[in-house]
């Protein structure tokens, strides 16, 4: 596997980043995750401005987009595959241990990995642990993901693929690593960003191409919604069949078999075109 390392294409093996790096020993990193079908990448140019937009709210020196790109498109070249997954981190790089970020600048790693079509349908639950949507990492996709980490484990135990949160105010947000949708009365909604939620980018193509309202919802409407579906890159569009135990359906319902249709007539589109 040929990995990008600050600047250059390297073997994995060979590749080296330092024990003393912030990101290690803080969380101090921000983070995308890319598909990449036939190695061509998904939504790339939204996937560098939303590490941008990370970056800056962490306070991170503003990544250099270009290389970022360019050490995509090296990684994606050297490693051929069907279905990918991209992730790029990008750290505050080494300062010493105890001392605040140093001026040494950040590290970039963009690594590739074989992945596969998730399927269409999955069970999913809620955790009692909330997101907080005033916090100073709120829609950030920064690294520090122990939260969800351990909701996602939490969902595992019970047979579920994906933990969905409350807010703070107990407010639908999201999930461990997707957006979520719900149909209520025959009408699609999800949580808008003042949630706390991430910018998803699937969130924002599904809004747009499927008409969904960006609508405050408390955590209850699981309860009675007729469908629910989670959004995300490696997942797409994926219906939720079964909630907290609740069995909604067998496949997808209809508002969201549509949404699944949209999505895939409007999303060659996304591919990016180099
Ligand atoms: N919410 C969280 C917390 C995530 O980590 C992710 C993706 O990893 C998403 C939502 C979905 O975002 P996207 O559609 O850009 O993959």
């Amino acid at each position: 596997m040929r990995i990008w390392l600050d600047g250059s294409l390297r073997n994995a093996e060979d590749a080296r980043v330092s024990v003393f790096d912030h990101g290690l020993t803080v969380g101090d990193g921000v983070f995308e995750t890319v598909k990449a079908d036939h190695g061509r990448a998904f939504a790339l140019t939204r996937h560098l401005e939303r590490l941008a937009t990370s970056a800056r709210g962490l306070g991170l020196p503003a990544p250099d987009l270009d290389e970022v790109r360019r050490g995509c498109e090296a990684v994606l070249d050297a490693n051929p595959m069907p279905l990918g997954r991209l992730r790029i981190t990008y750290t505050g790089g080494e300062s010493p241990l105890g001392s605040d970020r140093g001026d040494a600048g950040a590290t970039l790693v963009v690594a590739l990995s074989a992945t596969t079509r998730r399927p269409d349908t999955t069970a999913a639950v809620t955790v009692p642990w909330t997101r907080n949507e005033r916090g100073a990492l709120a829609g950030l996709k920064t690294t520090s993901y122990g939260e969800n980490v351990v909701a996602l484990a939490r969902a595992r135990e019970q047979g579920a693929t994906e933990a969905l949160f409350a807010n703070t105010v107990g407010a639908l947000c999201e999930g461990t690593g997707s957006n979520v949708f719900v149909v209520l009365d025959g009408e699609l909604h999800t949580p808008p960003l003042a949630s706390g939620c991430l910018a998803g980018i699937t969130r924002a193509l599904t809004v747009s191409w499927a008409g969904a309202k960006e609508t405050d919802l408390p955590l209850d409407v699981l309860e009675r919604a007729e469908e629910i579906f989670l959004t995300s890159t490696l997942r797409d569009v994926q219906a939720v069949t079964r909630i907290d135990g609740r069995q909604l359906s067998d496949g997808p319902g209809p508002v969201t078999a549509a949404a699944m249709r949209i999505f895939d007539e409007q999303s060659a589109a996304e591919i990016d075109p180099r």
